[in-house]
């Protein structure tokens, strides 16, 4: 290691890269992400806590590959690690050079057809025939191989997500000095489901690697305990109520207690759950911004607010994904238009869903259904004057969409499942009447609006206040919209109050600093005690 690249306390392994890579006058450049949102963002925002920070992610290289060293084949030049100074602080990034081939496989296939469905509980989807395993193993000792080269003596490696699965397991036996800790973005399913995959051994010991294993939510926590108890006997040592703010009863993905530590090999491993929040402090910003503001007035002319026929405008703002429940939105939107005929010309639904990367065919399918209904809806009740839905297949800007959550009567969001729905609690966090109050100056600190959440995404557990919904239901999907349409305005801002105290609490600043506590108690404890189970769980 040269001097330019020091050795970093933390490393983070994320398969995106941290900046956006631009070409000017034949020079390449990086350049912070526009927008402060996202969880790149919010991951970046660790850097602020070390001397020095590091990143590793992929690039994908035309024609070159990369061997168990790192090297490429030499036919392009290419720098292998930057380093970045930035508004978050001082890091390098080590860049993994994949082929468009390596990228497909890991990525697109092994990922996002076998991986993908498993975690979100559509075995129907899963598609085993195409995965190439050797391949998902190779990038993935690649990204352990570049962690350690950057990682200081007793360095936490933190490792992102599903596609990593096996990273944890090369870094342990090059590094056993390393704390490694891992977060899934992801639900974790019931281990019938989870056993599906047939890889489920060397992901299960994978992660049982880890000295932390962290999820949004305890109902995927104990999911994950639940599969290593069950399929590789893995004793559970410590179980913990779930904390007060995720812990109401009742709904689908309630869970009242799950395990906080399981114990491996001589090893105690943590798990533990929290919800990553949302930047509440740059929304505030935006919600007080001139530019917001005139968004805002336009949209308002648009929806003819103020005038005898306006409009209530309900958003829907996700991916194109068949998790995300899409289609079973518009099929209730259109229902609606066809249960109360009143509602047409007095509704307004913005739908965005992004499409995915080109090349996935199960997103392309996906999209055309979307994009039918949408046609038929707009076909049958469109007049010159009004189109019932707007659909966006690209992404709205997020300083654009929060001018569009501060004009929404409504935000929809039923996905049949979702790890978290960070759509959700951006929607909460733009109703607050202005920047400064938020949550703080009880209901009529906010704008009201009504937030219809499926309960099978993670912030369910969180948003107490939400009106919840049944994707699966027609009937309860239904009651739901009219529900919302219908709701006095003092219900509204009641239940906003509640949830804005809650998005206010735990934004993107409480999670970083839940997590860095979480990471120096391990650097702190000595060589892990001979574990005991202290609690045995019913299977
Ligand atoms: N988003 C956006 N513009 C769009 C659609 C989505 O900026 O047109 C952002 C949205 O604000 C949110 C993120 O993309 O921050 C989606 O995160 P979420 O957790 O809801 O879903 P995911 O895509 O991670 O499953």
């Amino acid at each position: 290691m040269d001097k330019q690249h020091p050795l970093s306390d933390l490393v983070i392994v994320y398969h995106r890269q941290p900046y956006e890579e631009h070409v000017e006058n034949g020079q390449v450049v990086y350049r912070e992400h526009a927008s402060p949102n996202g969880i790149v963002p919010t991951l970046k925002s660790f850097f602020g806590s070390v001397e020095h920070g590091a990143w590793v992610a992929w690039k994908q290289v035309e024609g070159r590959s990369t061997d168990r060293k790192g090297k490429g084949d030499g036919k392009e030049p290419f720098e292998r690690v930057v380093n970045i100074t930035d508004s978050y602080g001082s890091y390098s990034v080590s860049r993994l050079a994949l082929t468009a081939q390596q990228v497909r496989s890991f990525y697109h296939v092994t990922s996002k057809e076998a991986l993908w469905p498993i975690l979100h509980s559509f075995p129907e989807r899963y598609n085993y025939d195409a995965v190439d395993w050797p391949t998902f193993r190779e990038v993935n000792r690649l990204f352990a191989e570049a962690a350690v080269a950057q990682a200081a003596p007793g360095a936490v490696i933190w490792i992102h997500d599903y596609n990593l699965w096996l990273t944890p397991r090369y870094v342990r036996e090059l590094r056993p000095d390393v704390k490694i800790a891992f977060f899934h973005h992801t639900p974790f399913p019931s281990s019938s489901i989870f056993s599906i995959l047939p890889w489920r051994d060397e992901i299960l010991g994978s992660l049982l690697d880890c000295d932390l294993v962290g999820f949004h939510i305890p109902r995927y926590a104990a999911g994950f305990a639940a599969a290593a108890r069950n399929l590789k006997g893995t004793a559970i040592l410590k179980e913990a109520k779930a904390p007060a703010s995720l812990s109401h009863h009742g709904l689908a993905l309630s869970q009242a207690s799950y395990p906080v530590q399981l114990g491996h090999e001589g090893r105690v491993v943590h798990v533990d759950a929290c919800p990553v929040g949302t930047n509440v402090s740059h929304i505030r910003s935006l919600i007080d911004s001139d530019l917001t503001r005139e968004r805002e007035t336009r949209i308002l002319a648009e929806l003819k607010k103020g005038e005898p026929d306006e409009r209530k405008l309900i958003v829907s703002v996700g991916r194109t994904d068949y998790t995300k429940g899409t289609r079973d939105m518009l099929l209730a939107y259109e229902r609606l238009l066809q249960r109360q005929p009143a509602l047409v010309g007095r509704v307004q639904l913005l739908v965005t869903s992004v499409a995915a990367a080109a090349g996935m065919g199960v997103y392309r399918n996906v999209q055309r259904e979307i994009e039918q209904i949408a046609g038929r809806i707009n076909a049958r009740h469109s007049t010159l004057a009004y189109r019932p839905l707007w659909l966006s297949t690209t992404a709205i800007p997020f300083e654009e969409l929060v001018a569009y959550y501060r004009c929404a009567d409504v935000c929809w969001i039923t996905p049949l499942r979702d790890g978290l729905n960070l759509v959700a609690k951006e929607y909460v966090a733009a109703r607050a009447r202005d920047g400064a109050a938020l949550g703080a100056q009880g209901d009529a600190g906010n704008l009201g609006g009504v937030l219809v959440l499926s309960e099978f995404t993670g912030a369910a557990v969180e948003l107490d206040g939400a009106l919840l919904a049944n994707p699966y239901s027609h009937h309860q999907m239904d009651v739901a919209i009219d529900r919302a349409l219908e709701m006095p305005a003092p219900e509204q801002q009641e239940r906003m109050a509640r949830m804005l105290r809650s998005v206010e609490r735990y934004d993107t600043v409480q999670w970083a600093r839940h997590t860095l506590e979480a990471f120096k108690a391990l650097q702190a404890s000595p060589e892990d005690e001979a574990p005991q189970p202290v609690s045995e769980i019913p299977a």
